[in-house]
């Protein structure tokens, strides 16, 4: 299995390589804004490269949302960047789990997350695996803890999603890290990212901070562990530029034998 980094658009590729990356995760477009991705120049060189690519669509990016005005832009987005990464031959679109509303009913955020892709179906259906993200903070999240996770997969599970295991999130979000992938393959069925991160917040927290392995609160075999349980890529989003997650990778190949 994989191990990569998240890495600036600009040119990922050099990015891999500068970290001995065999897997790079990034943004198409400014992940705080509603921007349609463009046509990549280095698309053919992407698809071709023995480098696994992971697109992660923007943070705004909401299709749990009661508001109109938010789910279905979010919507849309979601389908254009699933698009857009299958044309960089990416192996996942990773996107967060989502929240409502401060009051509002958790119940709609999965039933939205339902229509979200039976909106992608009826627009001609998913090129790639959309893969939902576990988050850290907030009271109203479809993906923060995992009894709400449960209520999501029952709405999403039949249309194939996937699922993105996210260590600092799951930490500052007040998941135990011990025995996490077999909790969370109960629910889901399958893991097919790991994002290896330290947690610069306290367990359940809710604070989305990451740092680099051993840097912060969580104890790295932990992330370890995780990782060979789940049998599946990591990609570390951690800070540091490429000397910090250069460090984070070798770690983690280190200790998993990778
Ligand atoms: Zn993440």
């Amino acid at each position: 299995m994989r191990i990569g980094a998240h890495v600036d658009p600009a040119a990922p590729l050099e990015e891999a390589t500068a970290r001995g990356a065999e897997a790079v995760q990034f943004f198409l477009t400014d992940p705080q804004g509603y921007k349609s991705p463009k046509p990549r120049e280095d698309a053919e060189a992407l698809r071709a490269s023995e480098v696994d690519v992971y697109i992660h669509a923007p943070y705004i990016v909401n299709v749990a949302s009661p508001n109109n005005r938010i789910r279905i832009p979010s919507r849309k987005l979601l389908v254009a960047h699933a698009k857009a990464a299958a044309e960089l031959g990416a192996k996942g679109l990773i996107v967060h789990g989502g929240h409502v509303g401060k009051g509002e009913d958790l119940a709609a955020g999965f039933e939205n997350w339902r229509k979200a892709f039976e909106y992608a179906e009826n627009d001609g259906g998913l090129p790639l695996p959309i893969l939902i993200e576990n988050t850290a903070g907030g009271d109203n999240a479809c993906a923060r803890r995992f009894d709400d996770l449960a209520r999501l997969w029952e709405a999403v599970g039949s249309f194939g999603a996937g699922f993105c295991l996210d260590t600092c999130h799951a930490y500052a979000g007040g998941e135990d890290l011990v025995g996490i992938v077999d909790r969370v393959k109960a629910i889901t069925g399958r893991i097919d990212l790991i994002h290896a991160n330290d947690s610069k917040g306290g367990f359940d927290s809710g604070q989305d901070r990451h740092d680099n392995l051993g840097n912060g609160k969580i104890d790295p075999d932990l992330i370890v562990a995780a990782i060979r349980a789940a049998d599946a890529p990591a990609v570390v989003e951690t800070p540091g530029g490429s000397e910090g997650q250069t460090a984070d990778i070798a770690l983690l190949r280190e200790r998993t034998g990778r």
